[in-house]
């Protein structure tokens, strides 16, 4: 893959002199470098430990009083927040309302579409609005979708994923009291394959559906 970090190797004199070209020349530097940096950020390059940096999950306004965390897959190969979103605002209610864009609050990359094991929240959880994922008036209210991209119904999540979703629901926990026991498989909830026969739930989830609202 072409690194971007060749050219400031390829612009480097061999002999320093002083004047003002050397001064125009560490200008270049400067902003070839900044030119770098935008490179990688436009490549997601920034959110390679994005699943331990906490901070980027804090919302944007005040917090919800979240109890419950509803877990999902695409039921796809592949995907990421953007596509879901675009696919979702195609989307509309029992009542012909057309939905805000994607249904839930945080989305879980495989590697094809977004990186593996990245997180990343959406702007219902910026917003702290309710979601549009469970089918289920009081799980949407009340509980945070979290969407692991993968057809798991076929293929298990990558280690990746489960490590960021451990993270996750670890952050929930310390931050709204969510136990394993609040922590639901989509289909738990409603008559659905969701997250798939082949998601681990039962590592997650100590939910039991006679606990349902
Ligand atoms: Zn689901």
């Amino acid at each position: 893959m072409y690194d971007c970090r060749n050219n400031l190797l390829a612009i480097f004199p061999r002999e320093w002199s002083v004047g003002p070209e050397t001064i125009s020349l560490v200008v270049m530097i400067i902003s070839l470098s900044n030119s770098c940096a935008a490179q990688e950020l436009s490549a997601g390059k920034h959110l390679n430990t994005s699943f331990v940096r906490e901070s980027f999950w804090e919302p944007h306004v005040e917090s919800r009083n979240w109890k419950y965390v509803v877990i999902h897959h695409t039921a796809t190969e592949s995907g990421s927040l953007d596509q879901i979103h675009r696919a979702h605002l195609q989307r509309k209610d029992s009542q012909g309302r057309p939905w805000r864009g994607i249904g839930y609050h945080f989305v879980i990359g495989n590697g094809q579409g977004m990186k593996d094991g990245q997180v990343e929240p959406t702007f219902r959880w910026q917003g702290q609005i309710d979601g549009a994922h469970a089918g289920h008036e009081i799980f949407n209210k009340f509980g945070i979708g979290v969407c692991l991209i993968g057809n798991f119904e076929t293929e298990a999540p990558s280690q990746a994923q489960l490590d960021s979703l451990k993270h996750l629901l670890a952050y929930f926990d310390r931050t709204y009291s969510i136990p394993s026991d609040s922590v639901i498989g989509h289909g738990q909830i409603k008559s659905t394959q969701c997250p798939g026969q082949k998601f681990p739930l039962n590592k997650y989830s100590n939910y039991s559906p006679a606990d349902s609202p």
